[in-house]
């Protein structure tokens, strides 16, 4: 079964040289979808146009990551909501919580977050979320996160409210986000060769609970690092999932594209 790319940035400035070609080799490679994550507000209408040039094969998560907590305004929220009703749109996303880049305070971050969360009961869509820690124990971006996502009443017809995208907690962080809906984001860095600890949840969470993705351009994995990213290297990805994980390529293909069409619905 062809795999599901659920976390990529085509639209951002490192293809545009040759995004065409990218995607010519993406959907040769043996990706037949990819989610691509328009999540800033200029980026709305490219995800826009780059679903609607790969129908059936590109769709959209739409919103505002945590890096615009300073200058999202209720006009451009009003905004989000008319592209969440678009056909293309599968997920809102990626929102969340940075303390690595400091980019507002716990408050501001968590405040843009629970602003955009209705969003997902209003059109029945799941939430792609990113969460990255800061530099100091006490800075835990997970913890806040899934603190919140615990009143977040939005219940959906599949059995997953979201994904923790690039996932990189600890076990805790992933049965908690599990115990939530949540699924793990799976990508380049599960083939660095300091995660053993990422490896170690990805086993104990177990094929149902994840979907692969790259973060392109960034997080190539280990035979790439320094170079591009883009969605071709997925087959690669779900090969070391599968080596680790002790099974066939295909039980891992067919696994984590069922769990995406669950999560995204079908497009
Ligand atoms: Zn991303």
């Amino acid at each position: 079964m062809d795999l599901v790319e659920t976390h990529s940035h085509l639209n951002d400035d490192a293809f545009n040289a040759d995004r065409a070609a990218v995607l010519e080799k993406v959907f040769q490679a043996g990706v037949g979808k990819v989610v691509e994550i328009a999540c800033a507000p200029g980026e709305w209408a490219q995800g826009e146009q780059l679903a609607a040039a790969y129908p059936g094969k590109i769709a959209c998560a739409f919103g505002a990551h945590p890096e615009y907590t300073k200058t999202l305004s209720p006009a451009l929220l009003l905004e989000l909501e008319a592209y969440l009703g678009k056909p293309c749109a599968v997920a809102l996303g990626e929102v969340g919580v940075d303390y690595w880049w400091e980019v507002g305070t716990k408050q501001e971050q968590l405040a843009l977050l629970e602003a955009q969360l209705p969003l997902c009961s209003k059109f029945s869509k799941p939430a792609v979320f990113h969460a990255r820690n800061g530099k100091t124990p006490e800075k835990n971006a997970y913890v806040d996160l899934l603190e919140a996502l615990k009143r977040w009443a939005y219940r959906p017809a599949g059995k997953f409210r979201g994904v923790l995208h690039c996932f990189s907690g600890t076990w805790a962080d992933a049965k908690a986000g599990l115990d939530l809906g949540l699924l793990l984001g799976v990508n380049g860095t599960f083939t660095y060769k300091k995660n053993d600890d990422l490896r170690e949840t990805v086993r104990r969470a177990g094929l149902g609970n994840i979907v692969l993705e790259t973060d392109c351009p960034y997080l190539p994995p280990q035979s790439a690092r320094g170079k591009r990213n883009d969605p071709s290297f997925l087959p690669e990805i779900a090969a070391l999932v599968a080596a680790h994980l002790g099974v066939g390529n295909s039980a891992v293909a067919d696994q984590t594209t069922s769990n995406a069409l669950e999560l995204f619905g079908k497009f």
